[in-house]
């Protein structure tokens, strides 16, 4: 290691992996990762690409901490729950003690048509650390409109899958899977099947390690195939993907038609995954002032909030409001009923 570039010393032995190497390591520096979703995959994607020197990460994330996240959010701990912020924030402040000589930005919004563009730019390369497909293939026509690589990575139970996508050069998302995101339903959800950290850490790892490929120019050794593990059986597949592309005329890589990215298809209000909870935005986003809200409700029932929302318990549910307007309600999985809540008690 050259004594001029101390700053490369905490990377020696990843320098010394060949196809890394100083030149690979700069590359991993001057490297701009979009980290969409700081929960369990998110957490491991950061983590290692933190570690890794990856010079600047943004963090976007959509949710606040809760204590049954840490069996498998591992940048995590009982402060971070204790604290009541957003994992974004948390996460951010964590990647800090671990590497302070790169730059984390942390977003706390959901990701969505609107705001894609935007927070992606500039972006070397995007991982999925996200749970559901709307956003999935929001990602994907983004990446493909942009050209822009992505790294798809998704668990369920002990199983888990990834992929890598090159736009122009390998199947996207949408030729994988070419009847669109699964009906909400249709598949086991982390609700009704449950989840195992040790395949979140599995598939995140890879996740990361093809994004150290490209970012350090390794394209040749990017996997063209789909991986499936599934851990407790001890089933490890690899689907070529070879030919898909051409195969699938597929409507995003084919005939360019972004109907995610266009704000076509996708809502925004979901129930989200084994929470009991209900997501509500808006298509106007507001600027609510917290302090000036918290005062308002105090009357109504337990407010507490800081710079990044404000959480109401009222009855048997908590309405988590974030300075856009857009709010988590739990404790119901009915949409009207969550809207009727947020109507009542932060306006409508
Ligand atoms: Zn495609």
């Amino acid at each position: 290691m050259n004594e001029s570039e101390p700053g490369l010393d905490r990377y020696v032995r990843q320098v010394r992996y060949p196809p890394i190497g100083e030149a690979g390591q700069q590359k991993l520096s001057a490297g701009r990762v979009l980290v969409c979703g700081c929960g369990a995959l998110g957490s491991v994607l950061a983590n290692t690409l933190a570690r890794a020197g990856v010079g600047m990460l943004r963090l976007v994330d959509r949710d606040f901490l809760e204590l049954n996240n840490l069996q498998r959010q591992v940048l995590y701990d009982e402060a971070d729950v204790e604290s009541g912020l957003p994992k974004a924030i948390a996460a951010q402040a964590k990647l800090h003690q671990i590497n302070s000589s790169i730059e984390v930005d942390a977003v706390v919004v959901d990701v969505d048509a609107g705001n894609i563009a935007e927070l992606a730019e500039g972006m070397d390369v995007i991982v999925d650390g996200t749970d559901n497909f709307e956003t999935r293939f929001l990602l994907n026509d983004f990446a493909v409109h942009s050209s822009t690589p992505w790294i798809y990575g998704g668990c369920i139970g002990a199983e888990g899958q990834t992929m890598t996508i090159l736009p122009g050069e390998t199947a996207c998302l949408h030729c994988l899977m070419q009847a669109g995101p699964p009906p909400p339903g249709t598949t086991p959800t982390c609700d009704s099947a449950g989840i195992l950290a040790p395949i979140i850490n599995v598939i995140a790892s890879i996740q990361a390690n093809e994004a150290i490929k490209i970012l350090t120019g390794n394209r040749d050794a990017v996997s063209h195939v789909l991986q499936v593990f599934e851990l407790w059986d001890n089933r490890i597949r690899q689907v070529n993907l070879d030919g898909l592309r051409q195969a699938a005329r597929c409507p995003v890589c084919d005939r360019g038609e972004f109907a995610w990215l266009s704000g076509d298809r996708g809502s925004r209000t979901a129930v989200l995954c084994g929470r009991n909870a209900v997501q509500l935005t808006f298509p106007e986003r507001s600027s609510l002032v917290l302090a000036t809200l918290a005062e308002e409700l105090s009357g109504v029932g337990t407010v507490v909030y800081n710079d990044y929302l404000l959480r109401l318990d009222v009855d048997e549910h908590r309405i988590t409001v974030f300075p856009d307007g857009r709010a988590i309600v739990q404790g119901t999985e009915d949409l009207t009923q969550a809207r009727t809540l947020y109507a009542r008690y932060i306006g409508s």
